[in-house]
């Protein structure tokens, strides 16, 4: 949450805009564009705090960006005035929250702060969903007494606007790299990530990748039906995430192919993951349309080189599969 006390004038207004919307044209960090367009709206309406709060529909929270470690905070769905302000799209001006039931004052009394005034904007995208809500708080102005008012809500709906598109170019471009059936980062998801971490290491970092594949899928689809045959696939991919937790990214690569990566792990590291993931695979159930379906799964292991191209260290690693297939299947190969 942005912070500041200082009352500015037409002039210091001017310039702090400017300032920020240069900033904003160079910012390529979609976190950091939101704090400078959060910090934006504080300056636009001489408020002491501003947050802009993303609506995540699927988890039913909204969540802000603390200004300094940029940590999400996150709320409930509906909870206080944001979710007033996006639930029933509707701007929100209070100059004396205490007395207002939609303010939750547990906050300050925990924190110490004061609340005064809020004015809370909901933000949209081109279809007029709203994705957000932009929240200002504590007019500052001559004196203590200070509100906001109509001219507020016009200088907030601008940088709301700003927000609304920065969010949904953000969204779609996420959306973009996640696989509908799995909800697993897709192949663009996979380049993008290789890109930003495995691309960037230091010599002395090492990574380890798996390519694996499910073994004889077709029959699957043949026998129970394309239904079942995804039901199969999002137990996989469930699966896969569970046994590797946070020490790898799981990627959807295509149809019934999947790739790990694991950052700050060497080959055999890697290759222990390959076969925890086999003998879970092999030893769990899948349950669907009333059928209890039981697959194995083939791995081909390597360590990134990061000398050669992405593609090449896919095709180091999909090589050892195509060794695990050959060779009979429900094995792992590094
Ligand atoms: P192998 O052990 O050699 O890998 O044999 P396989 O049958 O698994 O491999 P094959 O490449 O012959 O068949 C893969 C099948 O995966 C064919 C395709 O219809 C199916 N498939 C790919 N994507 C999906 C999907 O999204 N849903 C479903 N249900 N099936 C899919
Ligand atoms: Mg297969
Ligand atoms: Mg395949």
């Amino acid at each position: 949450m942005m912070n500041k006390k200082q009352r500015l004038s037409a002039e210091e207004m001017l310039e702090a805009i400017f300032y920020d919307m240069n900033l904003l044209v160079v910012e390529k960090d979609f976190y950091n564009s939101i704090l400078l367009l959060t910090d934006l709206g504080r300056t636009l309406v001489n408020a002491e705090r501003a947050s802009f709060w993303y609506r995540d529909v699927r988890k039913k929270q909204y969540w802000t960006l603390a200004a300094l470690d940029s940590e999400r905070i996150t709320v409930q769905e509906g909870s206080g005035i944001v979710g007033a302000s996006i639930e029933n799209n509707e701007t929100i001006l209070i100059n004396n929250p205490y007395e207002d039931e939609r303010f939750n004052s547990e906050v300050d009394k925990e924190t110490g702060f004061v609340t005064k005034s809020i004015l809370c904007v909901p933000v949209t995208n081109g279809c007029g969903e709203v994705i957000g809500a932009y929240q200002a708080i504590n007019k500052i102005g001559e004196d203590e007494e200070s509100k906001f008012d109509s001219q507020d809500i016009k200088r907030l709906a601008l940088a709301a606007a700003y927000c609304g598109k920065t969010l949904e170019a953000q969204l779609l471009r996420e959306q973009s790299q996640i696989d509908q059936l799995t909800g697993l980062k897709n192949r663009r998801g996979f380049y993008d990530y290789y890109d930003n971490n495995m691309a960037s290491m230091d010599a002395s970092q090492r990574a380890g990748i798996i390519v694996c594949d499910i073994d004889f899928f077709k029959k699957v689809n043949d026998t129970y039906g394309h239904n079942v045959g995804d039901a199969v696939l999002v137990f996989v991919a469930d699966t896969m995430q569970k046994v590797v937790g946070k020490a790898g990214e799981v990627f959807r690569w295509g149809g019934e192919e999947f790739i790990i990566l694991f950052k700050g792990c060497d080959k055999e590291e890697t290759a222990k993951y390959a076969e925890e993931l086999r003998c879970t695979i092999k030893d769990s159930e899948c349950q669907c349309e009333n059928q209890v379906i039981k697959i194995t799964m083939s791995f081909g292991v390597s360590e990134i080189d990061k000398n050669i191209s992405s593609e090449k260290n896919v095709k180091s690693a999909d090589d050892k599969l195509y060794i695990a297939k050959q060779t009979g299947r429900n094995k792992v190969v590094s």
